[in-house]
Parts: structure tokens; sequence; C-alpha cells
């Protein structure tokens, strides 16, 4: 597996390489997002890390320019800005996670780990439905009616729990533990985010996501309705 790393301070980066090498990954490493932006090109790797104040282009920028041609590939942000606000902007960009400097290796790659396979381990050929909204595990593909519409990751990992179990209540911890592999609830407005953009993108459909305020979240196969 292929990791991109944008990060500007030597040492950080010395030591992520060090021990992602260690691990078996490959890992490029640069220093700045602009020349990471040819890079994804000549390269696409299987998943990036990426500081958010960097020296030219900033990684928020870089976020929006490689989300607009890649969609899947997991971006990790890596950054010394903390703020909630931090980081529920990085996630709207289309961030898949967030770890705030200082953190460990071992948490680090934890996340990676989690992240690729949630991108890459697919069960063999599988396709779920429910109330005219389909997911082609396989293939990666959701369709509205016949219609196919663009998830992140996390947006196509939350809509395939809820098409499996239409109906059953998922609360926020269990969304982060299963979707995110965070085993607290201190990033619950994690789950609203994402939650709320892949309503948008259902669009109409978006009204079986049932919010159960102070719970979590439930598919309605019938909204509203008698079941
Ligand atoms: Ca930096």
């Amino acid at each position: 597996m292929m990791i991109l790393m944008i990060e500007d301070e030597a040492a950080l980066r010395e030591v992520i390489s060090y021990n992602l090498t260690r691990e078996g990954y490959q890992v490029t490493a640069l220093d700045n997002a602009n020349d990471a932006l040819i890079v994804v090109e000549d390269c696409p790797p299987d998943l990036i890390l990426l500081d958010l104040m960097l020296p030219g282009l900033q990684g928020l920028q870089f976020l929006d320019i490689f989300r607009q041609k890649n969609q899947t590939t997991p971006v990790l942000i890596i950054s010394a800005r903390n703020t909630e606000d931090d980081v529920i902007r990085a996630l709207e960009r289309g961030a898949d996670d967030y770890l705030a400097k200082p953190f460990t290796i071992k948490l680090l790659e934890t996340k990676i780990k989690v992240a690729l396979r949630r991108t890459y381990e697919r069960p063999e050929s599988e396709l779920l439905a429910n109330s005219g909204v389909s997911i082609d595990m396989n293939a990666h593909r959701a369709l509205l009616d016949d219609t196919e519409i663009v998830l992140t990751q996390k947006e196509f990992d939350l809509l395939a729990l809820f098409i499996r179990k239409p109906g059953k209540v998922f609360t926020r911890n269990q969304l982060l533990n299963m979707i995110w592999g965070y085993d607290n609830d201190f990033n619950s407005r994690t789950v609203d985010v994402h939650m709320a953009m892949l309503r948008k993108k259902l669009g109409d459909k978006g009204r079986h996501i049932r919010t159960l305020p102070k719970i979590g979240y439930i598919w309605e196969p019938k909204p509203g309705g008698a079941k």
C-alpha cells in the first residue's frame, strides 16, 4: 500500500516515514502540497496523510483540488490545529479522519489500518437495497433509483450500514466505533457532520434517515409512518 505524506516538519516526516515503512507501507513524503498535486497524478496513492499549515498551497486547498478528481482515496489530516471548528471544516471539505498533533505512532497506524480496510477490503459481490436506494459493495457504487450518486468513503460506509439494517437504531458511539474505529464519544460531532452530508446527497430519500435526538440515527423504510 502506498501512502503519500504531506508534512513540512522534517522531524515528524522522518519519524512517521520510518515507522510506516517498518510496518510495510511504501511511503512518499513531501514537504509541500504543490508537489503533491503532481505526485497524485503520476502515482496515485492508496492513502494520504495531510498536514494543514504548509508553505505554499494549504492543506485544505490541496484537499479541495484532490477531491474534485478523486472521491474515494482516504485522506487523514494530521494537524496542530485542534479546535472543533478545524476538525469539522476538514471533514466537511472531504477529509476522512483527523488526528490532532501530538499523536502517537500507534494511533496513527491504527487510523491508517482502519481507513485502508474500509476502503479496499470489500466483500465479494454484494448488492443491498432499500426504499429505492441500492448499493453495490463490490463495485463501490450507490444508486438512487437508477441514478448513481457520488459519495465519500465514510458516507458510503454509513449508507451501507443503514441499508443493511433498516429499522435498527445506531447510536453515535456505535457509528464512531464501526465506521471510524473510535472507542469514545469525544468526536460524536463527526457523525452528525457526515450524516448531514449523506442526507443531502440522498435528496428526497434523505428523509429515510431519522435523527433520534441525543441518541443517534435510524433508517426508516417508511418515514414517519407505520412500519
Ligand atoms: Ca505544518
